[in-house]
Order: structure tokens, then sequence, then C-alpha cells
């Protein structure tokens, strides 16, 4: 095979030296000391197929056997480095989901560590010696925390949503408003997933007007849930209409029913000044069963928390998916950890860096993107600082636009995509965004102390000139 390629290119690729003899190159063997020699092989292919690749579009010279040698040595270690990592987050969007969600407290993040470093009483009554329940720790707390009778948690929200509807529903209907059948990120439908659950899904209403009256009309005897759905991640605006989840529960008692909200974010405190609704608030509102997020407005681990009536999350205890969606002992170390700093009076707005976040002041935010640029500024590096626009994410407040700060930078050489690229395969890696052929940096997800990483990023990206 490489020979026919080689009769189809120019005189130049014939002096390109063959896998072979720079196997057999002095600077090789030093090489094949550390490294298996089909690694290498494999690395000293994939360069000279770029070498080749590069020389026919004109752009180089053919490179040497020992450049050849060095690059496939950088290959190969940074095939070493591990895949995911350190990712600065200067998008302006909080609750990132392709970028992990919520950052954890440290408090969560140590008492993580502390569980995967050694063994600990994850099913195991101390007291009496004998087996206990994984979920001991976090279930009274999410009871306390939030009023509700009887809790659960399980591995993410969408598994929650899954073994409800199956442990409720399945095998019987479930009432959901057309203007809820939402997808979430991911290909995560709620059809999708009342089919999954085995119930059957019945649609009332249409995709802006929904009234009680449409869910009324719908129940038959084969009715088992009435389910409101988050929209999460949009808004239907202009000519609408809704059931209040009021509304919902009356309807649900007088029909023996069981009504179940799939709150998605699952604010646990009120976000000063936004319209996001807490967990309690639909448990007030007579909700039997709320389902949220561990990582998304809560700020802690992925987790998927249920927390309601006994005769609600009584029936998805003995179900067989549970031990599919079981949380680990990591998750649960950092989710008791999480949900105790929310017990704690006050100490969830200041530890819980989701919230510290959303609350930050413009004046905050300002100071945090001067002080970035006069750090470029130092390394003759041209940014400015101006306004910006953040958002929760993570599904939560979907239309509210957080007012921030960014610093822009122009590349030198005018494109800003291949700044951003270079950027996002620094380490720590910064990932922002472009907005008028700028790279913007948005200070709202940037701590203080990435500030000097996020400069060294730039410097690395933009030699100067
Ligand atoms: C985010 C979201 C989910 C899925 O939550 P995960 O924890 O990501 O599984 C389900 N429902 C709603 C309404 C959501 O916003």
């Amino acid at each position: 095979m490489p020979d026919r390629d080689c009769q189809n290119q120019s005189q130049g690729l014939r002096g390109l030296p063959q896998v072979q003899r720079l196997l057999e190159a002095a600077e090789a063997q030093g090489l094949l000391a550390r490294v298996p020699r089909p690694a290498l092989t494999a690395a000293l292919r994939a360069v000279l197929e770029q070498a080749r690749a590069q020389h026919r579009s004109g752009e180089e010279a053919l490179p040497a056997a020992p450049l050849l040698l060095a690059r496939a040595e950088a290959l190969l270690r940074a095939d070493q480095a591990p895949v995911l990592r350190r990712v600065i987050n200067a998008t302006g969007v909080v609750l990132h989901t392709n970028l992990g969600r919520a950052p954890m407290a440290a408090q969560a993040a140590q008492a993580a560590f502390e569980a995967a470093l050694g063994y600990a009483n994850l099913e195991f009554d101390l007291e009496s010696g004998r087996r206990g329940e994984r979920t001991q720790g976090v279930e009274p707390l999410l009871c306390s925390l939030t009023g509700a009778e009887a809790a659960m948690a399980v591995n993410n929200a969408a598994a929650a949503v899954l073994l409800a509807m199956s442990g409720l529903a399945g095998g019987w209907e479930v009432v959901v408003s057309r203007g809820e059948l939402v997808e979430i990120g991911g290909g995560f439908r709620i059809p999708d997933v009342i089919g999954q659950g085995g119930a059957r899904l019945v649609e009332v209403g249409t995709t802006n007007r929904t009234r009680l009256a449409d869910y009324r009309a719908a129940i038959s005897p084969d009715t088992r849930v009435l389910l409101k759905v988050h929209q999460s991640n949009f808004r239907i605006t202009g000519f609408t209409a809704e059931a209040g989840l009021d509304q919902l529960a009356a309807l649900a008692r007088e029909r023996g029913l069981t009504l179940v909200h799939d709150l998605g974010g699952g604010a646990l405190s009120p976000l000063a000044g936004r319209r996001e609704p807490t967990v309690q608030d639909s448990l007030k509102a007579g909700a039997d069963l709320v389902i949220f997020s561990g990582d998304k407005l809560m700020g802690g681990p992925q987790a998927g928390l249920l927390v309601g009536t006994r005769a609600a999350v009584e029936p998805l205890r003995r179900h067989p998916l549970l031990r599919a969606v079981r949380l680990d002992k990591m998750a649960l170390a950092a989710l008791e950890a999480t949900l105790r700093l929310y017990g704690a009076g006050g100490q969830a707005d200041a530890s819980l860096p989701v919230l510290r976040m959303l609350n930050q002041t413009r004046v905050e935010l300002q100071a945090r993107a001067e002080a970035l640029r006069s750090r470029l500024d130092e390394l003759g590096v041209a940014a400015r600082v101006g306004p910006s626009e953040a958002f929760a994410g993570g599904g939560a407040m979907p239309d509210e636009r957080l007012a921030s700060c960014a610093v822009t930078l122009l590349a030198r050489d005018g494109d800003a995509e291949a700044l951003a690229r270079r950027l996002r395969r620094h380490r720590p890696a910064v990932v922002g965004r472009i907005e008028h052929g700028r790279l913007a940096l948005d200070m709202m997800a940037v701590a203080d102390a990435d500030l000097p990483d996020i400069a060294a990023a730039v410097r690395a990206s933009e030699p100067a000139a």
C-alpha cells in the first residue's frame, strides 16, 4: 500500500524515510528502550502521514529523521496525558453540561477523596455490625432540608425519572402536557423515557396552551401519574397557558393519582432575584414526588434526587432498576457533604461555587476582568474589558441573561478561531467564545485563582510580537 501511494507522489516524497528506516535510526534506540515497538511504529506512521499531507499541500519541506522521531516522541507523550483534564470555563455558562456542570464545594471534593482512598460504611450499619442502607446518610438530610416525608438518591435525574415512571406507572398511563414533552441535552426525551419505563404516554393540550380541564378529560381508569416537567432549556412565550402545580395536585388527590414533578435544575434555596422555583416550592404546591439533579443548581455531584410522600417513594425502593442506577461511594460522600452545607445556616451560599458564581455582583466581575487585562497587558497582549451576557446553564433559567464581564482579544493574525483552538489545547485548557471576530473570555465561571493560568495560556498561544 505505501508503495502504491508513493508512485503517485512527487520525487520529493521518496526522500521521506520509511518507518523501518526510522526505527533503525540511532535516535530511535533510546526511545525503543522506553516504549513498545508497536507503539513507536504507530506513532511514526501517524507522523509520516502528517508530513506527507503537509508536503502535498506545499506547506512544509520534508522533515529529516531526527525531527520525525522527535515528533513521534511528542505524540507518544501526548497520548499518555489524561484525556479528561482540567478546563477553565470562560464561556459564561456556569452549569456547562459539556464541561462537567457544577464544580463542587471543597468540603464535598474532600469527602469524595477520602471515600475513594479507603473503606467506608457504604452499606454497613456500624451500630449493629450488619448490612446497612447505601443512602442512609443522605436521605434524612434531604427530608429535613425539603420538608419531604421520604427521599431517595440515584445516579442522575434521568435515571430518577425512568425509575419513577417505571415504578409508579409501568403498564399504566402517564398524562403530560404537549408543552412539556421536552428533550434535554444528550437525547433525553420525556416521551422516550416514559416509554422505556413501560408506561403509556397520554398527551394533553397543545404546545402553547394546556388547561386543567385537558388533564381532567384525559384521565382514564388506567391513569396512574400526572407528570409535570420543567421546560428547562426553552421557554414558550406569547399566547400561553398551563395548569399550575397546585391545581394539578388537587386534581391528583381527587382522582387518587400521583403527581410527579420533574424539576430538573432543583434549587434548594431561592436564588436572589432569579425566577427559578425551588424544590420546596414544588412540595408545598402539593407534588407527591419531586425529581431534581444534584449537579445543577444544587451545586453538588452528579446525582438524581427524589423527594416526596412515603406513598410515592416507597414503591421505588424495591424496584429492580434501582441497582442499575445506584450512586457510587464517592458521589454519595460528596452529596452528603453538599447537603450538610445547606443545613449549616447560610454556609451554602458562601461554600458552594455554583451559588457563589450566580450571586456575583457586576463589581466583582469587573474587577476580575480588569485584573486579567492588566496581566495580559504586562505580557504585551492588548485586551479589552467589556460587558457580557452569561447564563446559568444546565437547563436552569434559559431566558435569563446574567449581566457579566468579559476580556476580549483580537488574534494577532486576525484568526480568532485558531487562537481559540490553541487555548483549548493548552494545559489547563481555556474555553472561551468568539464574538464579532474577537475571542471573549467571560468572567462569570472563572475564579480569581484561574487568572495566572489564563494569562499563561494566552502567552503560549500568542507569541509576543
Ligand atoms: C437536566 C434535566 C434532567 C436530566 O438530569 P440529569 O441529572 O442530567 O440526568 C431531567 N429533567 C429535566 C427537566 C432536566 O432539566
